[in-house]
């Protein structure tokens, strides 16, 4: 017999099977003796209460076989197999080339960047000399801005497709199963690159091609339909189907869909700043004590505001963390976050944003590039500002909301360095009025929250897409090129790694069609 039945255990025995045993016989007043096994379904933390529970979904075997699930990948071989061309080697890209594998398509991924190892070397050269390599770095390389993220891999667009599918071919290629039963999964900056490494092997392996250092600089259309992509070294690679995952920071590639006369449009996004806080301010807000302890990990908060009309709200929350430099071009900041399987780093940091429209932002209403532009030119007053070698404006978060400059700033993760700078210099004062009014009620709806041990570092400005390329709702293709499959966050179709995976998947399915 299987029960499937709801537990409540403190933290510590979360993983523990003999406790849960224990925990799930009593619940359901048998002996222990006769539960042959135990498979968590669903796992969350409750901090709800005075005293903070791990509340879990557990299905019960009752003298019963009990099989653990095993997960591994068997791929077809589409050696020879109908070529599709998939621009961009992010979790859209890799998650459409296993899916036209499954469906018997042969994928040929074209990257502008290097490979996992190859790349680190250009991460460290940003972190260390302020050096930013325009094809390799935290968001162009294998796995795209994926492989260097957080790797938070929860969603709200469970309606686009299987999450589970998704997150189970992630533990195919080898991250642990607790992503498939934890509320908010997880994997961690230091284990995203071998699954990465993992993914792109099973798509070689199945007879795929992946071709690093190969930037795509045109789109070859004849007639309305797609015949193939051009790229920078002159080589041609041909196909009717081309998948283009580019990510929402390849410039480049609105340009040249602009000027190639294929349609785009500008696309709302959010801007603001990164804010760290010592860990343990958070830790003791949420779980309402002095110390967290071994048992828990650190905790998380996400806040939200309605400030002039305008949502102002955390996004991307990366407890014991670091602040990343995730400039694309060598004279612009930008700063995003990610954190270690562990969560071992005393710093909390999120993204905090202000909507930004289309209608607030100057400019041609008919430039689809508009928003670009306004994002760039920000990006390049916090360099300036910072005064260069990637160097951050910062600001403590009372001094920004008083108005103040900082005597000194904390001490914090983000590597190039920060320099104290009244962040009213760098971004529009809409903005900032905005942020400022949403901190101080930030404050009051979180204990510890609103003071001036925590550092804003600037700026934020890769929420989203600032471009949308558009595409039919049922045959995922640019409207005035057949074939062409504008897919994943930068085409504006996604917002994160399992959203764009899903896109990927989509598309690639949207491509066997033709
Ligand atoms: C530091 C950091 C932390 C993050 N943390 C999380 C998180 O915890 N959870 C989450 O869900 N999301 C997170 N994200 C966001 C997530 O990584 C992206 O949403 C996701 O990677 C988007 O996938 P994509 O495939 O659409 O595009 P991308 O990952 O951006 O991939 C696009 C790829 O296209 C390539 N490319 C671009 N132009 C060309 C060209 N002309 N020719 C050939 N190739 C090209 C790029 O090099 C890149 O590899 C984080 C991002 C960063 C930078």
């Amino acid at each position: 017999m299987i029960k499937e039945i709801e537990i409540v255990c403190p933290p510590g025995q979360q993983d523990d099977e003999v406790a849960i045993k224990k925990i799930a016989a009593s619940s359901l007043n048998i002996s222990q003796q006769k539960i042959s096994g135990i498979k968590i379904l669903k796992r969350s933390i409750d901090a709800r209460g005075r005293k903070v529970v791990y509340r879990m979904q557990v299905q019960v075997f009752i003298d019963e076989i009990y099989t653990p699930e095993t997960f591994t990948v068997n791929y077809p071989d589409v050696k020879n197999g109908r070529p599709v061309i998939i621009v961009g080697a992010g979790p859209a890209g890799l998650f459409a080339a296993l899916q036209c594998i499954e469906l018997g398509l042969k994928p040929v991924i074209l990257e502008r960047g290097k490979d996992v190892k190859q790349r680190r070397r250009d991460l460290a050269n940003i972190n260390k000399q302020g050096l930013v390599n325009p094809e390799s770095n935290y968001c162009f390389g294998e796995g795209g801005a994926g492989t260097y993220s957080d790797g938070k891999l929860y969603t709200r667009s469970t309606k686009r497709g299987d999450v589970n599918a998704v997150l189970k071919t992630f533990v195919a290629h080898g991250a642990t199963e607790d992503i498939l039963v934890d509320a908010r999964p997880h994997i961690g900056t230091n284990k995203l690159p071998q699954i990465i490494t993992s993914i792109k092997e099973s798509i070689l392996n199945a007879g795929g091609e992946v071709r690093f250092d190969t930037r795509v600089t045109a789109l070859l259309v004849e007639f309305g339909k797609i015949a193939g992509v051009q790229a920078a070294s002159g080589e041609k690679f041909g196909s009717d189907a081309v998948i283009l995952a580019t990510g929402h920071s390849a410039r480049d590639i609105f340009e040249m869909l602009h000027q190639q006369n294929i349609l785009i449009e500008a696309k709302p996004f959010a801007l603001g700043v990164r804010i760290e806080h010592p860990q343990e301010i958070i830790d003791q807000a949420q779980y309402h004590c002095e110390h967290r302890g071994p048992d828990l990990p650190p905790s998380y908060y996400n806040l939200v505001e309605q400030v002039d009309n305008r949502g102002v709200f955390s996004f991307c929350m990366c407890p014991g963390g670091i602040i990343a430099p995730c400039a694309t071009e060598p004279n612009e900041i930008v700063v995003n976050g990610w954190s270690p399987s562990k969560r071992n780093n005393p710093f909390a940091n999120s993204g905090t944003v202000v909507q930004v429209n289309l209608d607030d932002v100057a400019g041609n209403e008919n430039d689809p590039l508009k928003m670009l532009r306004f994002q760039q030119h920000i990006e390049q007053l916090a360099y300036v500002a910072g005064g260069g070698h990637l160097v951050a404006p910062g600001q403590r978060m009372v001094d920004f909301v008083e108005n103040r400059m900082s005597a000194t700033l904390p001490v914090n993760s983000y590597l190039p360095g920060t320099k104290s700078v009244a962040l009213k210099e760098v971004l529009p004062g809409w903005i900032n009025a905005r942020l400022q009014k949403a901190l101080s009620a930030f404050g009051r709806k979180m204990k510890g929250y609103y003071t001036n041990e925590a550092i804003l570092v600037g700026v934020e400005s890769r929420t989203s897409s600032p471009v949308k390329i558009p595409r039919d709702k049922e045959t995922l293709q640019h409207p005035q090129v057949a074939g062409l499959f504008p897919c994943g966050e930068g085409a504006g179709y996604a917002g994160g790694i399992i959203s764009a995976a899903i896109d990927g998947i989509n598309c690639a399915i949207a491509a066997s069609k033709i």
